[in-house]
């Protein structure tokens, strides 16, 4: 009876500590996603460059050739 009482105990630990480790990461993907799409996204209209910048800036410089090119709107 002790042992079953023991066992039961640690297969409910361990599922507690399962869920909220599912539960951590799906809040942390949740946190994760919106902050990496606030970057802008900018295609050089010279070269062709798609490449990402900071969100508050609204013009950003072509790594490849140096022509300013506006943010991409979704
Ligand atoms: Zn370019």
């Amino acid at each position: 009876m002790r042992t079953d009482h023991l066992i039961l105990t640690y297969v409910v630990s361990l599922l507690a500590a399962l869920s909220g480790l599912a539960i951590y990461s799906e809040l942390r993907s949740r946190r994760f996603g919106p902050t990496s799409s606030e970057d802008h996204i900018f295609r050089c209209k010279k070269c062709g460059l798609v490449y990402t910048d900071d969100a508050d800036v609204d013009r950003s410089r072509c790594s490849q050739c140096g022509q300013a090119n506006d943010a991409i709107k979704f």
